[in-house]
This record gives structure tokens, sequence and C-alpha cells, in this order.
């Protein structure tokens, strides 16, 4: 016996559990199959906590450094790691189980076991608590997310060579790490552990970190960084991890010279892959984009009335992106114009400062032969940032030379990841420099900068005030 749906949904990330709750308030009878809990990577492995951490150690580190720039003393600033654990376990389970509620809210069954996507359509679910169920409807979205990838070099798999999922795991600060891959996981982990006072090395392969961020972001990364202490090897390839020094030697090459670097733990932080394992019974057949699943401009895969979305398939791995999708495919499905514009989704990363983009860079225009004026505002001239001693960073705009429409914008800088939305919302309305400086913003806020940028891109900076000498 199976039960029917008009929509089954493999997977309850971001992306899975969107998409569900989106056709169930459209009417469709809808099953979700989770296999390790409702929240995906984002809640449970991700986001959530990650960003849990990097604000518990960021007040740390504010405690210790800023505190007495402002006239507080603070005496005896310390952590108990395994309460910080706490809170990040706390409020992820918080935001899980608002998920669950919503699921059950909107009349979404769950299931909650392993699903796998027969060649009739149908999905075989082995259920957590044993059995198994069999599914069926007229649709299946595949919404079943990624995986940390392990790169392939002897002692990948020695104890104490964690992926970001491990590093969620551990009971006790690292007193030395070395991170394998300077991406957006590599740098925010980092963030993490400097802030706690460990001695972390970033070990990247290619010339820079945050390699597919602005070259000046990177480049300022880079060294806001070291001088937290942090060491960064760029151009830096890791050929392989043995034991011994603190724990662990990484073995890696920069400048076709060996070279090692020694922490108490790994972190392997090189990339996610799609989690297809098991998503697919033996003879079902679909067509791939490499190591992805292969869909057209409707999210459909190559087998009809089956959709994928989020991190199975080839695009930017962000869990907005794939909430997203999730809301556009069932549009389609329903016969509607999709509501949202993928073609602006904002990419942010959680250091100190913050960084943010959307849209294209002025290099990219460059590249593309895109003819465009830029403006870039410097936050050391913030009031907002001076108060709050923030003042590193800067802001940047790129609209088209012609008729000024806003092409895009790169941020460093306090709260940039929350201002960010700003542009996305000016690239999808398309919006110009000029209509987007005609709102107000209020004073003393970060979002002036953005303002001053805007007037910079047109040669009108008025408010500018002089800059503090620190
Ligand atoms: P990434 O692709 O951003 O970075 C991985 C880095 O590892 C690359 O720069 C690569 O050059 C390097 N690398 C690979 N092999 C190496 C080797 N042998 N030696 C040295 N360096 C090596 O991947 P990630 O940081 O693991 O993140 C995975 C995905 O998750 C990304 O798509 C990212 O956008 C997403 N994510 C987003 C956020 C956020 O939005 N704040 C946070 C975490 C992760």
């Amino acid at each position: 016996m199976s039960e029917k749906f008009d929509l089954i949904v493999i997977g309850a990330g971001p992306g899975g559990y969107v998409a569900a709750i989106k056709a169930a308030k459209a009417g469709m009878n809808v099953a979700v199959v989770e296999s390790i809990r409702v929240g995906g990577t984002c809640l449970n492995r991700g986001c959530i906590p990650a960003k849990a951490m990097i604000h518990a150690s960021g007040l740390y580190r504010e405690m210790l450094e800023e505190a007495e720039l402002v006239g507080l003393s603070a005496s005896n600033v310390s952590y108990d790691y395994s309460k910080i654990v706490e809170y990040k376990q706390g409020t992820t389970d918080e935001l899980v189980g608002g998920i669950e509620a919503l699921l059950e809210g909107n009349g979404v069954t769950r299931f909650e076991g392993k699903g796998t996507l027969q060649a009739d359509r149908s999905v075989v679910v082995k259920l957590k608590d044993g059995g198994e169920t069999v599914l069926e409807a007229d649709k299946v979205l595949l919404a079943a997310g990624s995986v940390p990838s392990l790169i392939p070099i002897p002692g990948i798999d020695l104890k104490g060579v964690l992926t970001s999922d491990g590093v969620f795991s551990l009971t006790h600060k690292p007193e030395s790490l070395v991170i394998i891959g300077g991406g957006v996981i590599g740098v925010e982990f980092a963030t993490v552990f400097a802030n706690l006072g460990s001695k972390v090395t970033i070990v990247e392969a290619l010339p820079r970190i945050l390699q597919n961020m602005d070259k000046e972001v990177s480049q300022n990364l880079k060294m806001i960084m070291k001088k937290s202490d942090v060491e960064i090897h760029t151009g830096a390839s890791v050929k392989s991890i043995e034991q011994g020094g603190e724990g662990l030697i990484v073995n890696y090459e920069e400048k076709d010279k060996p070279a090692q670097a020694t922490g108490q733990i790994v972190v392997c932080a090189a990339g996610r892959k799609p989690n297809l394992d098991g998503l697919f019974a033996e003879d079902v057949v679909i067509a791939m984009d490499g190591k992805f699943v292969d869909v057209n401009e409707k999210f459909e895969t190559s087998m009809p009335g089956v959709y994928a979305i989020g991190d199975i398939i080839n695009g930017v791995q962000l869990a907005h992106a794939a909430s997203a999708h999730g809301i556009c495919a069932v549009e389609i499905m329903n016969g509607e114009e999709p509501s949202l514009n993928l073609g602006a989704i904002p990419g942010c990363v959680y250091t100190d400062p913050e960084i943010a983009q959307v849209g294209i860079t002025e290099a990219d225009a460059k590249d593309a032969g895109t003819e465009v004026i830029c403006g870039k505002f410097i936050m050391s001239a913030n009031g907002k940032s001076l108060i709050t001693h923030e003042e590193r960073g800067f802001v940047k705009v790129v609209a088209k030379a012609d008729s000024h429409e806003i092409l895009g914008a790169q941020m460093m800088c306090a709260r940039a990841t929350d201002m960010i939305a700003e542009f996305t919302t000016a690239i999808t309305n398309g919006l110009t420099v000029e209509q987007m400086l005609a709102g107000v913003r209020p004073h003393p806020t970060y979002n002036e900068g953005i303002t001053e940028a805007l007037e910079d891109c047109i040669g009108e900076s008025t408010h500018t005030v002089p800059r503090r000498k620190r």
C-alpha cells in the first residue's frame, strides 16, 4: 500500500521546508521526507550554529579589546566553551522547533527516514524507527542539499581531521588548528577560533582567500586576519597530513617549496558536494551536470515530474538561494510565473568586519566590456562606525555608465550582511543611483555609507566628515 500526495519533497533544509510550506499554502497535499533533522545543513551544521559561535566569540573579543575604548572596565573576562556550545545548540533547537511547528501548522506530512526516488517516480522511505513506506505523487522535488567534500590526500582520514560537521561537535576548544581552504567556511571558523584565542593557520591553494569575492575585499580581510594573529598561506596546496607536532602536521607546497603547518586539529574546508548518497534507486536514469543533478530553467530534471533545487544543482550553494529556488519551483509547478529574481543572490561572509556582495564587481564589468561608473566610501568617515569603533572597511557601488542603473555592490563593514539587501532590492527592480539616493537614510547609521558611495558614483559627495586618527 502506498500513500498518495500531490508533492513529495525529499530533504527538509532551507530549500525543501520552504518549498513544502509554499506548496501547502497553495493547496497542495504535501509530504516531506527528512533523514537527519528538519532544518538541514543551514540550521543544524551550517549557517545558524556558525553565526551563533561567531556572535559569542565576537562578544568575548569585544569585551577584551573594545570595552576599555568606551570607558568600561571588564575584569576576569573568560568563557566556558561547553556553555558556548550549549548556547549554539539551544539557538538551533529553537529554530528547528519553529520549522517543525510551521510544517505541522500548514498540514505538511512529515516522514522521518531516508527517501529514495524510484524509476516510476515513487519514493521509498526507510523509516528511522524501522520499516519502510512507499509514497506516490505527481511531482517530486529533490532538495537533498550537500555534504562536505574531503580532499583525496594521504592522512585525510586521520583522527583529528574534521569537516565543518565535526567542528560543531567539538566539546573542547582546540588550542591550535590548521584550516585547509580559505573559502567562506575557512575564514568563518578562523574568525571564531582566533576570537577565542586559538592559534589558527589557513592554507589556501588559490592566490587569495575568498577568491570569488571582490579582490580588495579578500586583500583587506587577509590583512585584518593577520593582525588578529591568523597565519595565512595563499598559493599553498595541501598535499598530505600526518601525525606529529601539536597533534597533526599538514604538508603543503607554497611557491613550489614544501612547507608544514601544525595544529591539534585540522579542519578540511575545501568545498561541499551534492548529497546524492542513496537518493536514487539503481535503475533510475537521470541526467547529470557533472557532479550535480541537471535541471532546466524551470528546475525540471530529465525525469518527468521530478524537480531539483538548492545545493544538489549547479550554482551558488547558499541557504537563501535554495529557499528562493524552492519558492520559484513550486510557483512553476502551479503554472505561475516565478516571483523571485534569482539573478541577484547576495553572498555574505560573517567575518569581522562582515562582507557582503551582490551583482557584479568593477572587474566583472571590465571583463564583460560593460561601461560602468563606480563609487566608493571608506567607512572611517561614517559617524556610526566611529561611535562603535568599527571604522575598517568600505562600501563600493557599480552602476551602468549611461543609465546609472545599479549593477552591483561590495561591502566590507559592520552590518554589511544586513545592508546588502538595499542593493538586492535595487538590482531586482532596476533602480538607478539617483532613485536609490531619493530615499532619506536615517542618521547616524551605517547605511549612510551607502548614500556616500552612491553620491561618489555620480561625483556629488556632500556629507563626508574628516577621518579620525587612531
Ligand atoms: P569554498 O569553495 O568557498 O572554499 C574552499 C577553498 O578550499 C577554495 O578556496 C579552494 O581553493 C580551497 N582548497 C581546495 N583544496 C585545497 C588544497 N588541497 N589545499 C589548499 N586549499 C584547497 O568552500 P567552503 O568554504 O568549504 O564552503 C562550501 C560552500 O558553503 C560554499 O559554496 C559557500 O558559499 C557555502 N557557505 C556559505 C556561507 C555563508 O553564506 N556565510 C558559510 C559557509 C559556507
